[in-house]
């Protein structure tokens, strides 16, 4: 979550772009050939012979203990901040069990903030646009996606879309962060409390997010944690929002003015946090573990439509290692992708420019 001041104090905000890995690595594997439904595809990184971790083609078993942890986690330091943070955000959720907590605004608005915070800030502006670079819009917009992603408790956008970016860059392979290939908790959620050497490094920053930070909005909220206090702010306004709510339902009752500030706080903020975190976690892990698979790709991601329901899309994973530059996830007529019918809706408005398309 939080970046120290000095560990991003020499990140470049010049023109020189001489080093774009990043921005390189997440662009896309090239689909080089195609045969009847399935296209083999070229990996940008440089995974040696031996680390694979593919699937067993005879038996059609994955060994789940096949990649090792990446061995810039050792040795295994728990990041007690993000445990903290992590755990007081689920169990504030689980006071959605007490019935008094419960409000059916709070409810439409945990469900409203699940498609506002999650798709348009996690899946469209995080992902599609700042990660993979999809498509190109006004800055008003590009900025308010990457606030309504922070709104997600999901690390600020430059420490998010580095650490997706080598995801790309090694899926399934040393080092990727987060392979479930290692241990499937760890690819959903061991990887977020565990200390990586390399995640917080300037070095880190200048190969994979060069391209963002050259934008001062995007160091701005690097700086001092600006990020969390955004989260913080937008939990307390929703939080406000629902006293209101409360003392305009009730006629002007206090005590249910205070009581739709309660419920409010535990649905509309922390369920929709919890909700919206493990769908981005279970791409990371579901997606690259259960599904069936449209291409060839060198790592093991997946399509998974439990995953795209409740991630609005991105569960059609496969599909995104195969083109990962590409605006739209689902590739077949099947394959709901909300997040890509945004995009498209956009587009025809003249708000989007330059969308990436699959390849065909
Ligand atoms: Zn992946
Ligand atoms: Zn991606």
């Amino acid at each position: 979550m939080p970046v120290a001041d000095d560990q991003i104090s020499g990140l470049p905000t010049s023109s020189n772009a001489s080093d774009a890995a990043a921005a390189d690595s997440a662009s896309a594997p090239e689909v080089s050939s195609g045969g009847g439904q399935t296209a083999q595809v070229t990996k940008a990184s440089s995974a040696t012979p031996g680390d694979s971790a593919d699937t067993d083609s005879a038996s059609g078993v994955r060994d789940p203990q096949r990649l090792p942890l990446p061995e810039a986690t050792q040795p295994l330091q728990v990041m007690w901040r993000y445990v903290i943070v992590l755990s007081a955000v689920h169990l504030i959720a689980m006071l959605a069990l007490i019935p008094w907590l419960f409000t059916w605004s709070g409810l439409v608005f945990a469900v409203a903030g699940h498609f506002v915070f999650g798709m348009l800030g996690i899946t469209i502006g995080y992902h599609r646009l700042l990660t993979h670079r999809g498509f190109t819009c006004p800055k008003w917009l590009e900025h308010g996606l990457a606030l309504l992603g922070i709104c997600n408790l999901q690390d600020s956008p430059a420490r998010w879309v580095a650490i997706h970016r080598m995801h790309h860059q090694h899926s399934d392979h040393q080092p990727d962060p987060h392979s479930p290939l290692a241990s499937f908790l760890w690819g959903h959620v061991g990887w977020v409390v565990c200390r990586h050497k390399d995640l917080d490094t300037t070095r880190h920053y200048e190969r994979y997010v060069r391209d963002l930070l050259k934008d001062p909005f995007y160091l701005r909220l690097e700086r001092g944690d600006v990020w969390f206090l955004v989260y913080v702010g937008h939990a307390l306004l929703l939080t406000l929002m629902g006293g209101v709510w409360g003392l305009i339902a009730s006629g002007g009752s206090w005590a249910e003015a205070g009581r739709y500030m309660a419920s409010w706080f535990v649905w509309t903020v922390a369920v929709r946090t919890v909700f919206v975190l493990h769908g981005t976690w279970a791409v990371n892990s579901f997606a690259h573990f259960f599904g069936y698979r449209n291409y060839e790709t060198r790592d093991d991601s997946r399509n998974n439509w439990m995953v795209a329901i409740f991630t609005h899309g991105e569960g059609w994973h496969n599909n995104h290692h195969a083109s990962p530059r590409a605006a739209r996830h689902g590739h077949k007529w099947y394959e709901f992708d909300m997040s890509w019918w945004v995009i498209r809706t956009w587009e025809m408005m003249g708000l989007a420019k330059d969308v990436v398309r699959p390849k065909p």
